[in-house]
């Protein structure tokens, strides 16, 4: 078996270069298929028969497939270089490009919302895998505009809504804060400064948490303009023009999530909450302190720092996968013999880590910036099962094969807690053990209940704004939504009013936080299911993810027997929590004695 080493990836299955004739034919071909795709719309009947209708619909995904290469070479070339200027001048070209292509081929989806329902019917009935995507497109009808408001709307996004984005995080991205580490004052940007969050000294994870926000609130009030405006775009659009019943509703329905499935999901969280409360009080213990402060979450609880080598970190991933099915540790390698893999560390590369899956059959690009820490095989795990997931759903159209927002996070989640089964299985170290343990906990309320918190805060601050609340009502309002959400198990202290001007998310596609608890606890009830069913659990799980975005995720999950609008589904999810923190309760008290 061979060794792999930290390399950079080969695009050279997109495009052959960044000037090369290929690229440019690419540009050429859309701008054709767009012409011609004009010349549809005089055939565009309600009686239009269902071999027309499929050539149309195949036409548009064969555009949208060229698209999609290009902006994947163009994102791609841009996170492996992010100072590469003809990398920045490419994707600009694409922004601007894929816009124009849209607003002049948009006649048909409207076209298509618009039909009747018998029609509709009898054409998605014949247009097999299309048929999800074209009755996803239909869902919105009510909620459109005509072409004419259409085309404003995406000319106007541009310079307003778009613009605002642009400029919160030009502001934000040029933030300096200044640090104080082993007596010397350090200038470092926002990632940096986080870092010191998971330091081992109460103090340093104290002040870079001050520092940020002493930072932020310096810009609080701007900041917080930016967002009142909009949120009231968002009001503007969604509620006035396209007559959503609430703010939140317009990104359930672009979920494909039923409204009550997402209020369970919040109240179910906010029910359980107290299960993270044990879990502070336990953390504060464990470090030795009376009380846990809101400093202190993400503190390690030892004193190991285990180091994995590259090679060894891919060798350990595969054989976890193996151990789960030997077809997924070979589709996992794909990305690595393909050479659709970035994991060394470069200045001016993204410094993340993510997987870009571009059509079905190609393997998907990878990501990450290896360091050999324990979190850095977590993250090849977590990036590999993306892949995965597109790997397995490469039968689908390009429309249909990627999962939506919901699934997402499903297979690279569970990849992680193989890693991390086969983990504690071969680890017998006390301290990495632990380690490991508290590190799913920590995670868990990162990814469940401080997201679901946000959204409740969001759904909160949306109605402020629309009752003309000032910014420093919004941040007492952020403060409250806090106090809730930690109880009395920790201390909070007062700048932390502010974090919410800090979060991109809630100003750059409000309310897509709560997928993310929606993804961590649907995966921890399955991975339930996988240990209590064993082998049987297998073919359903591979089902839910060769579906890829080709159905409903509630249609999905039914199939796997899960129904997301039920509060004990969800529970589920708390109840593998609980025992999880009741076993690192027992774990603690034994150890006393
Ligand atoms: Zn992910």
């Amino acid at each position: 078996m061979m060794t792999y080493t930290q390399t950079h990836w080969n695009l050279a299955d997109l495009f052959p270069g960044k000037d090369s004739p290929e690229l440019e034919a690419a540009f050429d071909q859309v701008e054709e298929q767009a012409m011609a795709f004009e010349g549809v719309r005089g055939k565009l009947k309600p009686e239009l028969d269902a071999g027309q209708f499929l050539e149309i619909v195949r036409a548009s995904e064969a555009t949208s497939r060229i698209i999609s290469k290009l902006y994947a070479f163009a994102g791609l070339s841009f996170a492996a270089d992010t100072q590469d200027q003809a990398a920045q001048s490419l994707l600009a070209r694409m922004d601007q490009f894929a816009a124009e292509i849209q607003n002049r081929t948009l006649f048909f989806s409207l076209w298509w919302k618009e039909l009747d329902e018998q029609n509709a019917g009898r054409l998605m009935n014949e247009a097999g895998d299309y048929r999800y995507y074209l009755e996803q497109l239909r869902l919105f009808k009510p909620h459109t505009l005509s072409e004419a408001e259409e085309k404003i709307i995406n000319l106007k996004n541009v310079t307003g809504v778009s613009a605002l984005i642009t400029l919160y995080d030009s502001i934000t991205n040029r933030y300096v804060f200044n640090l104080e580490v082993d007596g010397q004052v350090k200038e470092l940007t926002q990632g940096e400064l986080q870092a010191y969050r998971t330091s081992p000294d109460p103090d340093l994870r104290a002040r870079s948490y001050q520092e940020q926000f002493r930072v932020f609130s310096k810009d609080g009030p701007i900041l917080g303009q930016l967002y009142q405006t909009l949120v009231r775009d968002w009001h503007n659009e969604n509620l006035s023009l396209r007559k959503f019943s609430s703010a939140i509703s317009a990104r359930n329905l672009a979920n494909d999530i039923p409204d009550e499935a997402v209020n369970t999901l919040l109240e179910v969280t906010r029910k359980n909450a107290t299960t993270f409360h044990r879990y502070f009080k336990l953390k504060a213990k464990q470090l030795g302190v009376e009380k846990l402060r809101r400093y202190d979450i993400y503190a390690p609880v030892a004193e190991a720092q285990k180091k994995y080598e590259f090679g060894a970190a891919a060798q350990m991933v595969f054989d976890a996968f193996a151990a789960f099915d030997p077809k997924f540790a070979e589709l996992a390698q794909r990305v690595f013999d393909q050479n659709h893999l970035d994991s060394e560390i470069r200045k001016g590369k993204d410094s993340g880590a993510f997987c870009a899956s571009v059509l079905p059959e190609t393997t998907p690009y990878v990501l990450l910036n290896y360091q050999a820490r324990p979190l850095d095989v977590a993250v090849m795990a977590h990036e590999l099962g993306h892949a995965i997931h597109s790997m397995l759903a490469e039968g689908h159209s390009a429309f249909t094969f990627q999962a939506t927002l919901p699934l997402a996070e499903t297979a690279s989640t569970f990849g992680e807690m193989m890693l991390t089964d086969k983990l504690l299985a071969e680890e017998s170290d006390e301290a990495v053990r632990k380690e490991i343990l508290f590190k799913q906990v920590d995670d868990a309320f990162a990814t469940i209940l401080r997201q679901v918190y946000f959204a409740i805060f969001e759904k909160q601050a949306h109605k402020l704004v629309q009752k003309n609340a000032s910014v420093d009502e919004i941040s007492a309002a952020y403060y409250e939504n806090l106090k809730e959400q930690f109880g009395d198990s920790l201390e909070l202290s007062d700048e932390f009013k502010w974090e919410w001007v800090s979060v991109p998310h809630i100003y750059h596609t409000p309310f897509y936080v709560y997928a993310y608890a929606f993804g961590q606890l649907l995966v921890l009830s399955l991975y339930q299911q996988f240990k209590a069913e064993g082998e049987s659990f297998k073919p359903k799980y591979l089902k839910i993810l060769s579906a890829g975005g080709s159905e409903a995720p509630a249609k999905i999950l039914s199939e796997a027997g899960i129904d997301i609008r039920s509060a004990k589904f969800w529970q589920g999810g708390f109840d593998v929590l609980d025992k999880l923190v009741s076993a690192l309760e027992k774990l603690e008290s034994t150890a006393k004695q």
